[in-house]
């Protein structure tokens, strides 16, 4: 037999072992979910458990060779599945299997619309016997055949993280007497399909939703001599192309529906942004009763009294019972002119106790007010998303030698030196720094990269090479950085070099590469801009824009970044006063933008022993000065591989926020700033070196 046709039928057989053990598997999970659903007591996750089973799984994975690191994705994604299989059995409307019935779910549009798929999801873990779909044409005949008793359910899309709110499903809820029960979240992936065969050069004329159309506008753009036709739905463009049979039209639809009509795709992922998720409601008539050890979510609607500062008791409401607010919408009332209805989902469930003060004090504010439904919660912030446990293999897979030089003091000794640390002195007063000066001492604000907080409890260890060089570099470097303890990678995409002869960069082939090894390892990346026209198009992908010191005084590149919606890490030029560095922060913050890290990075000075002289004392300075969080750059301060990690461990003593190092994969190789690149043995080293310090500054690492 053919090796190649031997391995995969290898692989086939493979396969199947693999889903039969998955089964197994999940059959065992299910009996755990059975113990859960009878014994209300019982935690709900075993958080020690997961890490237990997580980390015996990577130790496993590296004994057979495999990465740890990917190993350990796919068993995440495993307990994330068993996590929701478990459910069936928590609510208590759970029935046993036996019993479990058919249901009928409306929606809008035609089979495998994003509606329909998204109803594949929702029931995938409720306890039905067999879900019978209706698509009907609009929303509001879909909530008619709910409220007239035709269907159980409608499921309907209320927003999308890149139009926005659906106001009419909006306007409905309030209207209609229904609750909603449940929500779902599609990640969108917009798809080029038409009849099989077919090559973009052929296509004349492009068909969809007009959202859809919008979202792709980029790509549509791009093409030349094509028009775009806008279309009931996505589903109903690529049903009508089925029909037509013509390759010069086209529709933007999903994966699954060119397959569901014989369609063939001709591009993947055009939309604009790619993260593109359309959050669904699954809409009852009465109310279902939600486990209380599931997080759950409330949505209701209101009307405030016309008084001044009234929608502000409304929501100090929920602020003194601590509940956080996760949407706030207002629509207008066409019959009131200028008078708004409020549409606000929180985090609870209406039978707490903290829920039920709230709406008390809520309904003293309101003209009207109505719950739409509580119930489990399927959204999750950008910072949730980031706080997976971190695998002590993915740590010790490069395998951490004893310490060579001791560079800190034990433990002990690092507190009694840290606790001889200054008191932060008293804000000082500048007309000129409105913004960015201290308001009251200790006053701090955090700023979140992608889930990647700056200012807060967390020391933030930022890693990569200088420069962006190639694919396989790069994603070494990401897995460096991953398994080094980084929380962030860093890449140069554009470069400013001293020598018009030097490498200059890769450009925007660069930041795709930085971008794609950010998200193989789910590490939020910052690179520095250089010119005021790259703005907008940078911060489409990246996580945080860097100014670099050589750009700390460029007036019109910081106005340009102050208008961009990504956090931005400005670098101190390297003869730059304290002073100066604050009023560029405050050039950026006048432009709108709040979010900014400032970074010491060296100054010049006489001495020719380092690169440049890292003014350690800046960082108590600025903390006295500025509430925006403060990190350290030893690699650039110090210019060799053997500074970095004491200059580091400084840094963290006297109160930085964090620190971004560069690192490289093969330092010898590097193409820029070779010999202050640190090698990943050394990252681990400074993880490990890092942690009592920071500790000891009563921060985690
Ligand atoms: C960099 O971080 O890549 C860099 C060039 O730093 P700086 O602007 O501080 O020299
Ligand atoms: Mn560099």
């Amino acid at each position: 037999m053919d090796p190649l046709l031997r391995s995969r039928a290898d692989i086939d057989r493979l396969d199947k072992e693999f889903l039969r053990l998955l089964a197994e598997r999940m059959h065992a999970v299910r009996a755990i979910g059975a113990h859960k659903g009878a014994n209300p007591d019982a935690p709900l996750v075993d958080e020690a458990r997961e890490r237990e089973v997580l980390e015996t799984w990577a130790r496993e994975a590296e004994k057979l060779g495999l990465s740890s690191y990917f190993a350990g994705r796919v068993l995440r994604e495993i307990l994330n599945w068993s996590r929701r299989d478990q459910e069936r059995f928590l609510d208590a409307h759970a029935k046993p299997a036996s019993t479990a019935k058919a249901v009928r779910v409306a929606y809008q549009g035609v089979p495998a619309c994003y509606s329909d798929l998204t109803i594949t999801k929702v029931f995938a873990t409720r306890d039905v016997a067999r879900v019978e779909r209706l698509g009907r044409k609009s929303f509001v005949a879909a909530m008619d055949a709910l409220e007239a008793g035709e269907v159980d359910y409608a499921l309907l899309p209320i927003e999308n993280t890149i139009a926005g709110s659906i106001n009419e499903v909006y306007d409905l809820l309030a209207k209609r007497t229904v609750t909603i029960v449940g929500e779902e979240v599609w990640p969108v992936e917009h798809c080029l399909v038409g009849v099989p065969g077919t090559v973009l050069e052929q296509v004349r004329t492009i068909r969809s939703h007009p959202v859809a159309l919008q979202q792709c506008q980029r790509f549509l753009d791009g093409l030349v001599g094509v028009t775009a036709e806008s279309w009931h739905d996505t589903a109903g463009a690529a049903e009508s192309i089925a029909t037509e049979k013509d390759a010069r039209v086209a529709a933007i639809a999903s994966e699954e529906a060119a397959r569901q009509y014989g369609l063939g795709v001709i591009q993947r992922e055009i939309a604009d942004e790619r993260v593109n998720l359309t959050r669904f409601l699954l809409i009852g008539r009465a109310p279902e009763p939600v486990d209380p050890r599931r997080p759950a979510k409330t949505s209701l609607v209101f009307a405030v009294n016309h008084r001044r500062g009234a929608l502000l008791q409304c929501l100090a409401a929920f602020n003194d019972q601590g509940i956080s607010l996760t949407k706030l919408e207002s629509r207008p009332q066409p019959a009131t002119p200028w008078e708004y209805v409020f549409y606000v989902d929180f985090e609870g469930h209406v039978t707490d106790a903290r829920v039920e003060a709230a709406l008390g004090a809520l309904r003293e504010h309101t003209n009207h007010l109505t719950i739409l439904g509580s119930y489990p919660r399927r959204t999750e912030s950008a910072l949730e998303r980031r706080q997976l446990p971190v695998l002590s293999a993915d740590i010790e897979h490069l395998g951490i030698e004893p310490l060579g030089i001791e560079l800190v003091e034990p433990l002990d000794d690092a507190h009694t030196l840290l606790a001889t640390c200054p008191a932060e002195a008293k804000p000082a007063a500048n007309p000129n720094l409105k913004l960015s000066s201290l308001k009251q001492p200790g006053q701090r604000t955090q700023v979140d990269v992608s889930g990647v907080v700056f200012g807060g409890e967390r020391f933030v260890v930022i890693a990569g090479p200088c420069a962006v060089e190639n694919r396989a570099q790069m994603l070494d470097a990401a897995a460096m950085a991953k398994a080094g303890g980084a929380s962030m990678l860093r890449g140069g995409a554009f470069k400013p070099r001293t020598s018009p002869y030097a490498f200059q960069g890769l450009g925007f082939a660069g930041l795709e590469l930085l971008v794609e090894a950010g998200h193989a390892y789910e590490l939020p990346v910052v690179t520095e801009v250089l010119r005021v026209e790259d703005v907008e198009k940078v911060a489409e992908t990246a996580d945080m824009l860097q100014i670099g010191a050589r750009n700390m005084q460029n007036f019109s590149l910081l106005r340009e970044v102050g208008r961009a919606r990504k956090p931005v890490l400005l670098k101190r030029g390297m003869s730059a006063t304290i002073e100066e560095l604050l009023l560029a922060a405050e050039y950026v913050m006048a432009g709108g933008n709040h979010r900014v890290v400032l970074c010491e990075r060296g100054i010049r000075t006489f001495e020719t022993a380092t690169r440049n002289t890292l003014d350690i004392s800046a960082i108590p300075v600025l903390r006295a000065k500025t509430h925006l969080p403060v990190i350290v750059d030893p690699s650039h301060a110090a210019g060799l591989r053997d500074l970095v990690v004491p200059l580091a461990l400084a840094a963290a003593a006297v109160g930085a926020d964090g620190v971004i190092i560069e690192a490289h994969p093969r330092p010898g190789e590097a193409l820029c700033d070779k010999d202050q690149a640190l090698t990943g043995d050394d990252l681990v080293k400074l993880f490990a070196q890092l942690k009592p310090i920071v500790e000891a500054r009563g921060r985690t690492l």
